[in-house]
This record gives structure tokens, C-alpha cells and sequence, in this order.
């Protein structure tokens, strides 16, 4: 299978890793749109959130706790984002599931 991001895991793309776990994983993205903007991934293959099932979900909390870590390691005690974008509309451009951690800015509420 031809996935950026799991390539990643397995070290075969560079990155610049910030956290990981025994099913996660969370590096610096490549086109920053924050002073700090994080990709938080699980280590299996998920192609999305609309690919989330009772069997799969639980990644997602541990996602959710891996933020709140790598938010204080990155002090972001002033607040943070976590944002993930799903389909074609919702602007998502790799079919691996991923959580972006923006932050170190007042950030904008800017949808369109
Ligand atoms: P999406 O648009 O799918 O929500 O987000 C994909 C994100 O992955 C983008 O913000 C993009 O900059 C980032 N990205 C794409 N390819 C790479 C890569 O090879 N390395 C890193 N670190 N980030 C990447
Ligand atoms: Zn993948």
C-alpha cells in the first residue's frame, strides 16, 4: 500500500517525531500552519474518521491523551487545536487518519 504516513512509521520517509507510543505516533508537519503543528497518527492503517468502528475506536482516545502531553511539552498552556479533516470537502489530502495539533498563536476560526 502507497501511504505517506505509514511509511513514516516504518522510518522509510524521514520525520521529525515528537511522541510516540505503543499505537501512535505524532511528528512536526512538513507545511507548518501554526508555530507549532503536529500530525497525531495511529500506527495501523485507518483511512479516516469515516473509517472509525467500535473495533477501531480506541485509538482515538489514546490520541486524544497524547495531545494533552505533547500540548504541555510544547507549552501550549495559553490553549491549542486539534482538528481532523475527513473526505474530500473536508480538505483531507492523506488517506491515513490523522489529528492536527495547531497552536503557539491566536488562532482564527477561518472555514472557508
Ligand atoms: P490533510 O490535508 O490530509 O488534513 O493533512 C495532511 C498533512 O500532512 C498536511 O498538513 C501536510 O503538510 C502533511 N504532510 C504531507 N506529507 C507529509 C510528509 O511527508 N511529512 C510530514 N511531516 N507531513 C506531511
Ligand atoms: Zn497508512
Amino acid at each position: 500500500m502507497d501511504c505517506i504516513f505509514c511509511k513514516i512509521i516504518k522510518g522509510e520517509i524521514p520525520s521529525e517525531k515528537v511522541y510516540e507510543s505503543e499505537n501512535v505516533i505524532a511528528f512536526k508537519d512538513i507545511n507548518p500552519m501554526a508555530p507549532v503543528h503536529i500530525l497525531i497518527i495511529p500506527k495501523t492503517h485507518i483511512e479516516g474518521a469515516n473509517a472509525l468502528d467500535k473495533d477501531n475506536v480506541a485509538v482515538v482516545s489514546e490520541i486524544m491523551l497524547a495531545a494533552r502531553q505533547i500540548a504541555e511539552s510544547f507549552n501550549l498552556e495559553n490553549g491549542w487545536r486539534i482538528v481532523t479533516n475527513v473526505g474530500e470537502d473536508g480538505g483531507q489530502t492523506v488517506k491515513h487518519l490523522h489529528f492536527h495539533l495547531l497552536g503557539g498563536k491566536k488562532l482564527s476560526i477561518e472555514l472557508a
